[in-house]
């Protein structure tokens, strides 16, 4: 299997940011994947997968890992009945589309995200009402020492959390839907396209959601903007003038950009509201964000 070396993750990442990676391979079988694992393991190096990079954000001055990108086999997908056998690497779109043309329900929420169903696990992406766990039966988590296919429960999927670690790479899953009319899906997936093109910044190079909605009466993005952070800007990155929880690549964005946005928006959220916002985006080999007082 090809290891490539110093390939840059700003072309893999939504927002367009993330320095070189160590290592970079693109396993597009189990076996290959097992490879990859073991070359990781010899050169002493930790392993991260990119899915779609939609909800990432990695260091500037590089990453020194082996990161891999799924491929092949491992973003392929099948139907079978009710059951949906997709590889870690399938995008939701893919995902979505074939399970449309089948006439299965229940995965219309992944419209909304733009993701691998790899990352989809990682995080339990979700929106409108349904999420990963809702509709999963089974991943097949590969490491370096084996692999073993987890429930939902084993996986331990709760709100945009699961107990994934890098290393832990989720190769296929299973996925269980329903029979749905086709009219019915499509009116709830375009319905669900509005309210996004409606309410977020749909045009503009982001990574979703940067912080998770506090328990609170206010979400995340409400709480930013009554702190007057819309358009708010650091260096290439601004706060989206349309929905303050979200950051826009304006102008040739680094990640420190956007992680300076982060600590400025915490701050005030504390300050403002005694809440301490928690992100949602991962941060690849970048420090955890300062704790407030
Ligand atoms: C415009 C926009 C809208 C969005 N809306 C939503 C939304 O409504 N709801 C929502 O939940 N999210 C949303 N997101 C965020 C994002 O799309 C989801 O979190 C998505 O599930 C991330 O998938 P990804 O493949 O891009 O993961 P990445 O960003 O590539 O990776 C995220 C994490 O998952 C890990 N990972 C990825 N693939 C694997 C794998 N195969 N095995 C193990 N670990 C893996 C990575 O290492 C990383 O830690 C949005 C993003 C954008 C840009």
């Amino acid at each position: 299997m090809n290891v490539e070396r110093g390939v840059s993750l700003a072309r893999f990442t939504t927002l367009g940011t993330g320095g070189p990676a160590r290592f970079f391979a693109r396993p597009e079988t189990l076996q290959e994947l097992e490879q990859a694992l073991a070359f990781a393991e010899s050169e002493g190096v930790g392993v991260a997968v990119v899915g779609l990079g939609s909800n990432m954000l990695a260091a500037d001055e590089g990453v020194d890992r082996l990161v891999l990108k799924l491929g092949g086999d491992l973003a392929g997908v099948a139907i079978e009945e009710e059951r949906v056998l997709a590889g870690g690497g399938a995008t939701n779109a893919v995902i979505l589309h074939r399970v449309r043309a089948a006439g299965l329900g229940g995965f219309e929420f992944a419209c909304a995200s733009p993701g691998t169903i790899g990352g989809g696990v990682w995080m339990n992406a979700g929106a409108y009402g349904g999420e990963v766990a809702q509709v999963l039966d089974r991943a097949l988590v590969v490491t370096a020492s084996g692999s073993d296919w987890l429930t939902p429960e084993h996986l331990g999927l709760t709100y945009r959390h699961s107990n994934l670690e890098h290393g832990r790479v989720v190769a296929r899953v299973e996925l269980r839907l329903r029979r749905r009319p086709l009219d019915e899906i499509k009116e709830t997936i375009t319905a669900m396209q509005q309210r996004r093109k409606a309410a977020q910044p749909t045009n503009k190079r982001t990574f979703g959601s940067v912080f998770k909605n506090p328990e609170h009466e206010l979400t995340a993005g409400r709480m930013l903007e009554a702190c007057g952070l819309k358009g708010h800007r650091v260096g290439g990155a601004q706060i989206s003038p349309v929905h303050a929880n979200f950051i826009e690549n304006a102008d040739g964005a680094r990640s420190a950009d956007a992680i300076a946005l982060m600590n400025e928006a915490r701050r005030r959220a504390w300050e403002q509201f005694g809440v301490e916002l928690r992100h949602e985006v991962e941060l690849l080999e970048l420090p955890e964000l300062p704790p407030l007082p």
